[in-house]
């Protein structure tokens, strides 16, 4: 098997807040193949940004270890870190809007790594704003306009040029489509996997919409309280979820099964998310769990392979053990 592109190693994001812990990701190991799109889906509250922030070092972690191509990435990034890594790893936003500089243009925004982090002089760079103005849907007359000209599609679309401009090989992208009109998610995440072709993309694809990640991923991790409790092939899961929080997550997701390939048996959930400042011993679904027995109240399931064939299926449950 290859090496992965990213290899988290039990990566944990706790947040003081007091005399309390908000323990936001909890000994969280993922890896992603280099080429491969794995959707992070969960409620809000989770830890998804957190995990995606973590990762590319925008929030510095607490505990685990994260490799790129097989090298340690450091605990606290320096300005020089930032440097090094911003041509392997950059991150789409949610909310296009308030991560676009409001006084600059999109010419400005999209060249910027550019100048930051290349040698290029500026005919190359203002060659290569325009080819990625094109690349992403946009035309020549949108250099020279402010981020309130656009729409919120044409502005996710600007994040996504800023962000791939540099050719990075791996893209947090943290529900980049959320903040959009239903009709431009289609697009913008269609724009994403012809980007992802064409350019041998890896993405960590943060989303609430399940339907819509099952769409655009390969695999699927699904996240309950800053743990995972799922991950598999993404039409796997979707159609045949394991953990009872993934079946409760896709009973609650409001695309139609139009091939019934699905059987869409609601999963009703009593009880309400804990605390991130109360997270219980044992699993931490167990309140809400219409599964749980009197072992999920004390001990922590962990991720085991339930499933091999042509899917290695993890979950998190003492159902599987
Ligand atoms: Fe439900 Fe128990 Fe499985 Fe947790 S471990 S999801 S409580 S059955």
């Amino acid at each position: 098997m290859n090496k992965p592109l990213i290899d988290i190693r039990n990566l944990s994001k706790h947040f003081d807040r007091g005399r309390h812990k908000i323990r936001a990701v909890d000994d969280v190991s993922l890896s992603i193949e280099a080429g491969e799109i794995v959707g992070l889906v969960g409620e809000s509250g989770s830890g998804k940004s957190t995990l995606g922030r973590t990762l590319l070092g925008l929030d510095r972690k607490t505990a685990g270890e994260i490799f790129y191509k097989g090298s340690k990435l450091p605990t606290v990034y320096r300005a020089k870190d930032f440097h090094r890594y911003a041509r392997s790893m950059q991150m789409i936003f949610q909310d296009p809007y308030s991560s676009l500089n409001p006084r600059m243009t999109a010419g400005e925004i999209i060249g910027e790594a550019l100048r930051l982090h290349s040698d290029l002089n500026k005919s190359d760079i203002a060659k290569r704003i325009e080819e990625w103005l094109v690349k992403v849907g946009l035309n020549i007359d949108h250099l020279g306009r402010y981020p309130h000209e656009f729409s919120g599609g044409q502005r996710q679309r600007i994040g996504i040029a800023r962000a791939l401009i540099l050719e990075p090989d791996f893209v947090v992208c943290d529900e980049p489509i959320s903040a959009l009109d239903v009709s431009v998610q289609a697009q913008i995440v269609d724009l994403l996997g012809e980007l992802k072709r064409s350019l041998g993309l890896t993405l960590l694809f943060i989303a609430h919409d399940l339907s819509m990640v099952r769409y655009v991923s390969d695999r699927m991790a699904v996240m309950y309280l800053g743990s995972l409790v799922e991950i598999g092939r993404s039409d796997h899961v979707f159609f045949d979820p394991k953990h009872p929080y993934t079946e409760l997550l896709i009973g609650s997701n409001p695309e139609p099964d139009p091939n019934q390939e699905r059987s869409r048996q609601k999963v009703q959930s009593i009880g309400e998310i804990p605390s991130q400042l109360d997270i219980p011993a044992g699993c931490r679904f167990a309140n809400r769990c219409p599964h749980a027995m009197a072992v999920c109240h004390d001990v922590n399931p962990v991720l085991r392979i339930v499933s091999h064939e042509d899917d290695e299926r993890l979950v998190a449950c003492h159902l599987y053990e």
